[in-house]
């Protein structure tokens, strides 16, 4: 992979050139907290961001969307979310977040709604320093050699930037008077020791080697009760989550009844009615049956499917669940340690 020097002053400049050809989405303030967002004022650009109250996935699949429009005449499908976009700002542990959406929307059946916008969007990484809830080491998601045209490591007075493909190399063509092709020892130096503090600079860890067989032999443990009873079902940890898939679909009728459109939208496997199939029957009613399932697939299902766990570790359940109940209270209780803030407020109401 070629690696590349750009002067920091250099890339607000640069992104307005390379936004000519597509709408730039990049992370932006939204109160205390950041979103992605279509930018064109690029003094608005965030670079010191952790992780973004939604991740990535939206802009692939929009929370709604129509899949076909219908008519007397028959059905068309409907790609219009589908536009050249330039994704700017994007975290080693998102990328592989869409690394996992990939997987999952081209096994078996391919999804084109997904693929489609995904064909159309440049991907543009930046490098970033972990908080108290990231956890990307332990899932080993805090480092990215592939899923990118262009990365951006940031070394304070300069980017590293890595071209992981062709069409990232075209961007660079159209400024290469930015970019310098020539790297000093010193400059690959500043590189390690950012690496190294970076790791280093990881808050927690947890062992996600354990978690597969711990969900098979605690399948039947009374914790999932308790998380179950603590659950208000809001779908959040869902709607947060990079690697999150499910969706459901409703036809729409307009007045006069003869036109209309399928619409898409996301669904949570939180959620209640998400289990309930027609004449009413639901299979998963109970709150702690769902949570099972939506932490069978993040640390068990997908792991003996793919190798990995479908968790990032981004800490968007952790800083999203109003009640504490996230992927580090879960796998922590798994390997028998109940530390966290649920379980410490969940035994201090038990010995009230
Ligand atoms: S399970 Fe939680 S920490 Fe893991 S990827 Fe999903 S939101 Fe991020
Ligand atoms: S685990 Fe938390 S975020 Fe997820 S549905 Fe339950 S209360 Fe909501």
């Amino acid at each position: 992979m070629r690696v590349i020097k750009l002067k920091k002053d250099n890339l607000f400049p640069f992104l307005e050139v390379i936004s000519e050809k597509a709408d730039l989405w990049a992370p932006v303030k939204k109160g205390d907290k950041h979103v992605f967002k279509v930018v064109d004022d690029f003094s608005k650009v965030e670079l010191n961001t952790t992780r973004t109250i939604l991740p990535p996935r939206k802009i692939f699949l929009p929370q709604t969307f129509s899949m076909f429009n219908i008519s007397e005449k028959g059905y068309e499908e409907d790609f219009s979310h589908v536009t050249k976009k330039i994704l700017f700002g994007i975290h080693p542990c998102d990328i592989h977040g869409l690394l996992t959406l990939d997987n999952f929307f081209k096994q078996d059946y391919l999804d084109p709604y997904y693929l489609e916008a995904r064909k159309n969007t440049l991907i543009l990484g930046l490098s970033c320093w972990p908080d108290e809830y990231c956890f990307a080491k332990s899932t080993n998601t805090h480092i990215i050699e592939e899923g990118f045209d262009l990365f951006f490591t940031d070394l304070k007075d300069f980017f590293l930037v890595w071209i992981g493909s062709s069409k990232g190399d075209d961007l660079i063509r159209l400024k290469p008077e930015f970019f310098d092709e020539n790297l000093t020892d010193k400059d690959i130096q500043t590189y390690i020791d950012w690496q190294t503090a970076r790791d280093n600079a990881y808050k927690w860890s947890i062992n996600f080697t354990a978690l597969p067989d711990l969900m098979e032999l605690k399948y039947r443990d009374p914790l999932w009760e308790k998380l179950g009873d603590a659950c208000l079902a809001c779908g959040s940890c869902t709607n947060v989550c990079p690697t999150c898939n499910c969706y459901n679909i409703m036809d729409k009728q307009f007045l006069g009844g003869k036109d209309g459109k399928m619409i898409r939208y996301w669904d949570a496997c939180t959620l209640e009615e998400y289990s309930e199939v027609a004449g009413g029957e639901n299979f998963r009613k109970k709150r702690a049956d769902r949570l099972k399932l939506w932490y069978t697939h993040k640390l068990q299902a997908y792991i003996s499917k793919y190798g990995k766990p479908s968790c990032v570790g981004c800490g968007r359940c952790i800083v999203t669940c109003p009640v504490d109940i996230n992927v580090r209270t879960v796998g922590k209780a798994l390997l028998g340690e109940k530390e966290d803030a649920f379980w410490l407020r969940f035994n201090k109401e038990v010995t009230k």
